[in-house]
């Protein structure tokens, strides 16, 4: 079976190492040439419009995506004449965060209160309904905590509306959170559903650093959690992996967003379950029996971001490495590690041995993460 990917970037090229097993073939299509997933399969440098796309994918039969900000309508282009998994619909709604709360808000499911803003008036309108702290965030092409800003009180109004007016935008009430989390599922062409445990996520600076699954903290919310996203995936009549994220509050769980792809949140689950996300995406856009999502222990993946660290750290037993193989860079994904254990007191009487192959700031982040995991 040969999969076309729109993206060649770590999830492509993941994908594709979780692929070749089952014997799929892949062809890659990405702007630029030093593509991270370029070896692993047919590379076509290109962008993601216009009707070359067909040509580009000729032969494949599915077609996914590994990037959010594919644009919709090629997608939905490119679906008249592939089997494209997950659906243009489930893309197109994922872009836009107005879209994405406002099914979520369809489905019963709780939200942040959220307010379109296109105007001055509206941001104005936005606050005297959401009231302070607010955060004003791109309805399109955010990422990363890219495209927010933080309204703490009226002083920031301004330079918020400076910083980001212009385009569509939209005011999310503050939630005050213990934690963040994720869930991620899988959904097959016959309505199987499966879900990972949920994950722990903390994140520095906007961007994923490390990631906890199982997580003692998270335990309770479990059910909750596939309940919500259930709903989701039923109502987009969603194939493939989906990932939704969650902060957790002394009221219950509250749905920021979702990714309707392989996610970093689940890169765990490569050496931590049974069936990767990745194995388990594929399995269900070429219509395989889904494979398990049971975990295999506790496991901590660690996101490399800008360079990375010494291989001195695969020391550490129970630990896996994955080098996307990309030039370092501020700020850019370039790795991670998963760390398996038996479970997290395991993980803990451990702790130790990793933290000289980190930095002070992430040292910070896992201690508190370790707190809050409980
Ligand atoms: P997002 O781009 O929506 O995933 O936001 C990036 C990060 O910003 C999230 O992981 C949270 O840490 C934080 N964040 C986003 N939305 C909210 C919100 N409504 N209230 C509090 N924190 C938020």
């Amino acid at each position: 079976m040969k999969i076309g990917i729109l993206g060649g970037g770590q999830l492509a090229r993941m994908m594709a190492l979780a692929g070749h097993p089952l014997g799929f073939d892949f062809v890659f299509v990405d702007p630029s040439e030093d593509a991270c997933a370029r070896d692993l399969g047919k590379h076509c440098i290109s962008d993601w419009s216009g009707d070359h796309l067909l040509e580009e994918l000729h032969g494949s039969d599915r077609v996914t995506f590994d990037f959010e900000n594919v644009p919709a309508d090629s997608l939905a282009l490119l679906n008249k004449q592939f089997m494209v998994r997950p659906s243009p619909k489930a893309l197109e709604v994922s872009q836009d965060r107005w879209q994405e709360k406002t099914l979520f808000e369809s489905l019963g499911l709780p939200v942040a209160p959220f307010f379109a803003v296109d105007t001055r008036p509206d941001l104005l309108e936005g606050l005297s309904r959401i009231g302070y702290p607010a955060l004003l965030k791109t309805r399109r092409l955010g990422y990363d905590g890219k495209g927010q800003y933080l309204i703490r009180d009226r002083e920031d109004l301004e330079p918020a509306w400076q910083a980001l007016g212009g385009v569509p935008l939209i005011l999310e009430g503050f939630v005050k959170f213990s934690h963040e989390c994720a869930l991620t599922a899988v959904r097959d062409a016959k309505g199987d559903v499966r879900f990972y445990s949920l994950t722990h996520t903390l994140h520095q600076q906007g961007i994923l650093r490390f990631a906890l699954s199982p997580s003692p903290a998270n335990t309770a919310w479990q059910a909750d959690a596939e309940t919500m996203v259930r709903s989701v995936l039923e109502a987009l009549d969603y194939i493939g992996a989906l990932t939704v994220e969650l902060f957790v509050t002394q009221e219950g769980l509250i749905i920021n967003e979702m990714a309707p792809r392989v996610h970093n949140s689940a890169h765990w689950t490569i050496e931590g379950a049974v069936c990767s996300q990745f194995e388990n995406h594929l399995r269900a856009l070429a219509d395989l029996p889904l494979g398990s999502t049971q975990s295999l222990g506790t496991s901590l993946m660690i996101n490399f971001i800008g360079q990375m660290p010494s291989v001195d750290m695969l020391q550490m037993e129970g630990l896996h490495w994955h080098d996307y193989g990309k030039a370092p860079r501020a700020g850019r994904k370039v790795g991670h590690a998963t760390w398996v254990r038996s479970d997290l007191n395991a993980m803990v009487t451990k702790l130790k041995t990793l933290t000289p192959f980190l930095d002070d700031a992430q040292v910070q982040g896992l201690g508190e993460l370790i707190k809050a995991a409980g």
